[in-house]
């Protein structure tokens, strides 16, 4: 695959395998200049209850707004961020600043929710990761059973002792943790039993087709199964259009969360969404499921 055009015109690269040698070091250097720069931001996408309406959560998703090429996402400079060591000092920003952001949005009664924080495995890894996240709850003064860590199932997985120890410590904490773009790891669904989750988000790739592809559906369909069997939540992701909300809802998917119902907001805007009255697709998850 070649370059992809990113916003603006620019190129950029998703792919850490199409990069030479002096486009990684050049984006390293420039990465090294955001975090001095604090060029990076918070976008704010809520998610919710199916049939009730509930905002039940909120995630954090990061943005880079580089003074050349505007607002990146994460997906472009992450990867590259994760070998060069650099998403550790981004991450740790990431965990304090959400926490901030939700204990003052918690305090000003604006939310009651959790905040979910997506975790790189290379952070996860790091010796005093739990450490770092009772820090910032400490500082915030956010409650534990506000903060949700998202994590992929390679991450949690990962037969290194560390990762049990970790999530031991962080569970100790009280952090709610959930698994993220769930079905595209190589798991094994036996190994979710094992697993001290809350959540499992099923991935959007699954969700995009529910409608029209067999195959999607009755993956979307065996995971909700299975993870109300372990009795766990479970929440579509990337939910764009009503029909897809249906099916869900069909399906008694707990939670949704997509464009369909809110797009990652910066905080200013997520605040006056949330006092604002609710959009006419928010207001139309208060309906139960035929048959219900
Ligand atoms: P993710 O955690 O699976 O996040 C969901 C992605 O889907 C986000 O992309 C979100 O903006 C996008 N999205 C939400 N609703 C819809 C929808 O209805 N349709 C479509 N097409 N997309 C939707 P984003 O913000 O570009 O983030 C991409 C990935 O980057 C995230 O996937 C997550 O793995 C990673 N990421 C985001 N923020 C952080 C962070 O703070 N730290 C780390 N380590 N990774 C992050
Ligand atoms: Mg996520
Ligand atoms: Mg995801
Ligand atoms: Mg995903």
């Amino acid at each position: 695959s070649a370059k992809k055009a990113g916003r603006n015109g620019y190129c950029l690269y998703s792919d850490d395998l199409d990069r030479s040698a002096s486009e990684r070091l050049d984006l390293r250097n420039r990465l090294r200049q955001a975090i001095a720069g604090n060029e990076f931001e918070l976008h704010f996408q809520p998610q919710f209850e199916i049939g009730s309406g509930r905002m039940c959560g909120v995630e954090a998703l990061l943005r880079w707004n580089d003074p050349q090429l505007g607002q990146i996402g994460p997906s472009h400079f992450v990867p590259l961020a994760e070998d060069t060591g650099q998403i550790v000092q981004i991450g740790t920003w990431v965990i304090h600043e959400a926490c901030r952001h939700a204990a003052g949005w918690v305090a000003r009664g604006l939310i009651d929710c959790p905040i979910a924080v997506n975790i790189s495995g290379v952070q996860f890894q790091r010796q005093n990761f739990a450490e770092l996240v009772a820090a910032a709850l400490d500082q915030s003064g956010l409650k534990p059973q506000l903060l949700e860590l998202e994590l992929t199932e390679s991450v949690m997985m990962a037969p290194s002792g560390r990762a049990g120890e970790t999530i031991r410590r962080l569970r100790q904490l009280g952090v709610r943790l959930s698994i993220d773009d769930f079905g595209t790891g190589f798991s094994s669904l036996s190994y979710l039993k094992r697993l001290p989750v809350d959540k499992v988000k099923i991935d959007r790739s699954f969700i995009s087709d529910i409608t029209h592809d067999s195959g999607d559906s009755s993956i979307v369909l065996s995971i909700i199964a299975i993870a109300h069997h372990l009795k766990l939540r479970v929440i579509a992701e990337g939910v764009e259009s009503e029909a897809q909300l249906s099916y869900l809802r069909r399906q008694l998917c707990d939670e949704a969360q997509g464009y369909h119902l809110s797009r990652p907001l910066p905080a200013d805007e997520f605040e006056r969404f949330l006092s604002t009255p609710r959009s006419p697709a928010v207001q139309s998850l208060c309906t139960p499921a035929e048959g219900e």
